[in-house]
C-alpha cells in the first residue's frame, strides 16, 4: 500500500486492525485520547469467543499470548433467586468456547506486538474533515492535524470520525448500571464469594439485576443493572459513595445479604455507567478513504460482543487491505458489506438477551435458554 493507515482509538478493534497490518507488513498508526496505556482502569473480564475474538486473535498471530492470559474455570454459571436460593449451576468443565480473560491484559498482549511507536498516546481528536478524492483531515485537541488517504474510526461510542460518514449518534437504552469491586473476595468476603462461584452469577428481577464475575486474584466484579431514566441517577449523588450506595441498595430490598453484599461492600465507590446504542441496522453509504470498526459502527447495548466483534472488525478490515492494497475501495467494500449484517445480527441477538435478562419472565427464560443451550449437541 502506497499510504500509512490511519487508525483513531487504541481500543480492542483498533489495536487488532494495527497488528493484523503489521502482520502483513502495511504500516499504521494509531491516535488515542489517552495519555498512556496505563491511564485508565480497562474493565473486567471478558468472554472471547470460539466465533469472532479468537479467529481474530488468530489473524493477529497472538493465539499463544492469549491462551497464555486464560483464567481457568471462569465459564462457570451461576442463577440465584433473590432470596439466595441456586436455580442453575454449570461448572467450567474445560471444553466451553468462551475462555475468560482480563481486557487489560488482552489489550498489553496487542500493544507489546506492536511496532514502538505505532500508538501515539494523548492524541484527542477533536474534528474531522473532508478534504476530497478520499483524502481526510484529523484535527486533534491540541490544534495539530494529519492528512490521511485511509482514515479508520475505531473511536468507540462517541466517534469523531463517524459524522463523515452518519448522522446517527447514541441514544440511551434506558438502562444504566453501577459497578463495584470487592477485592479478594475468599478471604474478605467469603459468603459473597461463595454465590459468585467459580465464574459468572446472574441474580434478576424484571427491569433489573445484579450480576458478577470471580476475576483474577478473587476480585468480585459487580455490575448492578437498573432500568431507569437517567434523571432518576441524575437525583443520586455519585460524588457521596456512601449515599450512592444506600440508595441504590434500596433497590435490591429484602435480597439475600450475600447478594446485597456485593453493593454494599465494595472496596470502591460505586461508578455509574449510562449504557448508549447506537440504533440497530446503523450504515451508512461508501465514502472514498475512511470507514469504522466496532463501537464506532455498531455500538449495542452490553450483549457479550461487543469487544469481540471490534477485534473481529479489526482483523476483518486488515484482511481486506491486505488482500487489496492496491486497491483501498474494493477492501473498503467488502469489508462493509459483511460488517453491517454483523453489527446488526449481534445488536438483534443483544435485545433478545436483555429481554431475557430483564423481561417479566426473569430468571426462569435465561434458565431455560442456557439449558437448551446445555443440550445443544
Ligand atoms: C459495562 C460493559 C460491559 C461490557 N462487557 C463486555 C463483554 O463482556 N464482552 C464483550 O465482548 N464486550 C463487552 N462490552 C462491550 C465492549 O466494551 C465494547 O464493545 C468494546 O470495548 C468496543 O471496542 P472498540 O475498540 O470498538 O472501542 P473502545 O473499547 O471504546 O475503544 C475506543 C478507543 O478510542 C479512544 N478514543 C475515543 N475517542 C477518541 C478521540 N476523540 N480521539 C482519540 N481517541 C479516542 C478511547 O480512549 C479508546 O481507547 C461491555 C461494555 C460495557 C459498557
Amino acid at each position: 500500500m502506497t499510504t500509512d493507515v490511519t487508525i483513531i482509538g487504541a481500543g480492542l478493534g483498533g489495536l487488532t486492525l494495527a497488528r493484523v497490518l503489521h502482520v502483513h507488513g502495511i504500516p499504521a498508526t494509531v491516535y488515542e485520547a489517552e495519555a498512556s496505556p496505563t491511564a485508565r482502569a480497562q474493565g473486567g473480564m471478558l468472554d472471547i469467543h470460539d466465533y469472532n475474538g479468537q479467529p481474530a486473535l488468530e489473524a493477529a498471530g497472538l493465539l499463544d499470548e492469549f491462551r497464555s492470559l486464560i483464567l481457568e474455570g471462569r465459564q462457570a454459571i451461576r442463577i440465584l433467586d433473590r432470596d439466595g436460593t441456586v436455580l442453575f449451576d454449570q461448572p467450567d468443565d474445560g471444553t466451553g468456547g468462551r475462555p475468560e480473560v482480563q481486557r487489560g491484559e488482552l489489550r498489553q498482549i496487542l500493544l507489546d506486538s506492536l511496532p514502538a511507536g505505532t500508538v501515539r498516546w494523548g492524541r484527542k481528536v477533536s474534528s474531522t474533515r473532508a478534504l476530497g478524492e478520499g483524502r481526510h483531515e484529523v484535527t486533534f485537541a491540541d490544534g495539530s492535524t494529519v492528512v490521511t488517504s485511509l482514515l479508520v474510526g475505531a473511536d468507540g461510542a462517541w466517534s469523531r470520525v463517524r459524522p463523515l460518514l452518519s448522522t446517527a449518534t447514541p441514544e440511551y437504552t434506558g438502562r444504566s448500571i453501577v459497578e463495584t469491586y470487592l477485592f479478594d473476595g475468599d478471604v474478605r468476603h467469603p459468603a459473597a464469594a461463595k454465590a459468585v462461584g467459580g465464574g459468572s452469577l446472574f441474580a434478576l428481577a424484571p427491569g433489573k439485576g445484579i450480576q458478577a464475575h470471580r476475576e483474577r486474584g478473587s476480585t468480585l466484579h459487580t455490575y448492578v443493572a437498573l432500568t431507569e431514566p437517567q434523571d432518576w441517577f441524575a437525583a443520586i449523588d455519585f460524588t457521596d459513595p456512601c449515599a450512592a450506595t444506600a440508595r441504590i441498595t434500596q433497590e435490591f430490598d429484602g435480597w439475600a445479604p450475600e447478594l446485597t453484599a456485593l453493593i454494599t461492600d465494595s472496596d470502591t465507590g460505586p461508578v455509574l455507567r449510562h449504557l448508549y446504542a447506537l440504533p440497530i441496522g446503523h450504515r451508512w453509504d461508501r465514502v472514498p478513504g475512511v470507514t469504522l470498526l466496532g463501537d464506532a459502527a455498531h455500538l449495542a447495548a452490553p450483549n457479550g460482543e461487543g469487544a469481540n466483534l471490534a477485534m473481529y472488525d479489526g482483523a476483518e478490515l486488515g484482511q481486506a487491505l491486505a488482500a487489496h492494497p492496491d486497491d483501498i475501495e474494493v477492501a473498503l467494500t467488502e469489508y462493509e458489506q459483511a460488517v453491517f449484517p454483523r453489527g446488526t445480527e449481534a445488536a438483534t441477538e443483544g435485545t433478545q438477551l436483555h429481554e431475557l435478562l430483564f423481561g417479566d419472565d426473569t430468571p426462569h427464560g435465561l434458565i431455560s435458554a442456557f439449558i437448551d443451550d446445555e443440550q445443544t449437541p
